[in-house]
């Protein structure tokens, strides 16, 4: 199944036809309850099976060691800027966490951290945000509560491809995966914690994942609001409060998609190939296209470039490449981030293979005609 409309949206993002076609014919009655997911009780015995078959799947997918809570939250990554430093910043005397500022999304979770302890930022301040500097280079606290990064910039297209635990001392990493969760394997035993807005490469927006160890989990500040407290929602097994049971439903339809598209090893591959698809046209553009991002900490998933003329940027040519790809050829959404410009593709789990090749000939042939 498939559709003419490419959606390359950052967030909430394309879903698998497959699964909307699913969600569609059961919307209505659901395994013959004659009732929709979205008016059963989060206590029925049903949607018990959901949500266990959902936390099942996430644990099968990216192999999640038996001391990980898998929890379901709602409050989105913002949400988790908050909850992180309620939960850990108590963690170790010096209240302090440090912060490797790599794009525009670690740098909101470092203003919201701020509120409840101390940030130590590790990286020199920039805002130009370009490549991950050297592990070498880090300025970090061997007395900080955790270590927080943004996995994948969706913005700013950095992303990291480097273990980096070995120069993290013991101290429990901290990661926002909203934009690059189950797109590769992920060794779930190297982190203290991941976090996950599902709406870009799992499921619809409302919906929040969190795996934390379960050592981390019980140390919240007393100011921590209840339904932000990992020990409150693990206790519950994510049910303290009404979650987002419809939400729920469909990451979980996502998930079993995943699992019969080969899992995260095959996910991966596809998505590798996809980028390489787009790098490629971008470098071998002489110019025309433009990545700012280095090789080696470039984005699989959310892909930033600039059209340039004379080695600039160029608005006007941006523009036109915009309404072509849009009213022409259904290729939608690639307009880059208000606060960095030019163009980017959100080239997550949903978009297939085929979907880039049509992508990198429109690319191709735009170029041919302007440069
Ligand atoms: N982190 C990353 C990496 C994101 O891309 C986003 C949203 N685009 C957020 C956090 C914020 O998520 P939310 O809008 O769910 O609060």
């Amino acid at each position: 199944p498939s559709r003419s409309i490419v959606n390359f949206s950052a967030g909430p993002s394309a879903l698998p036809y497959e699964v909307l076609e699913i969600v569609q014919r059961e919307l209505v009655s659901f395994a013959e309850t004659g009732l929709s997911v979205m008016e059963l009780s989060h206590r029925s015995a049903t949607f018990s099976k959901i949500i266990h078959n959902a936390e099942t799947l996430v644990r099968e997918l990216l192999k999640v060691p038996e001391n990980y809570s898998v929890l379901f939250l709602q409050g989105g990554g913002n949400g988790q800027f908050a909850s992180v430093a309620l939960n850990l910043i108590n963690l170790k005397p010096k209240k302090s966490a440090d912060y490797v500022i790599t794009g525009y999304w670690s740098d909101r979770a470092a203003i919201e951290a701020r509120k409840y302890g101390t940030v130590n930022t590790v990286l020199p301040k920039t805002d130009k945000y370009e490549s991950i500097p050297p592990l070498e280079e880090w300025n970090l606290d061997p007395e900080a509560s955790y270590v927080y990064i943004c996995d994948n910039e969706t913005i700013n297209g950095v992303e990291f491809h480097e273990d980096i635990t070995r120069a993290l001392n013991g101290v429990p990493l901290v990661a926002d995966c909203s934009s690059n969760l189950f797109s590769r394997p992920i060794d779930v035993s190297k982190y203290g914690l991941i976090f996950a807005g599902a709406q870009k490469n799992f499921g619809p927006a409302g919906v929040t994942l969190v795996i934390v160890r379960n050592d981390l989990i019980g140390h919240a500040m007393t100011e921590c609001p209840t339904i932000f407290d990992y020990k409150i929602q693990a206790g519950n097994n994510s049910l303290f409060q009404t979650p987002p049971t419809f939400g729920i439903y469909v990451c979980g339809l996502v998930f079993e998609w995943l699992k019969k598209h080969g899992g995260m090893e095959q996910i991966g591959k596809v998505n590798q190939m996809k980028a390489d698809l787009v790098y490629e046209a971008i470098d071998n553009s002489k110019g025309f296209y433009n990545s700012p991002v280095v090789a080696k900490d470039r984005s699989r998933m959310t892909i930033p470039f600039r059209i340039c003329v004379d080695g600039k940027p160029n608005d006007a040519l941006e523009k036109e490449f915009l309404a072509e790809a849009d009213k022409k050829n259904n290729l939608k959404e690639l307009k880059g981030h208000r606060s960095v410009g030019g163009i980017r593709a959100a080239i997550f789990n949903a978009i297939s293979l085929e979907e880039i090749e049509t992508l990198v000939f429109f690319m191709k042939d735009f170029q041919q005609r302007h440069q």
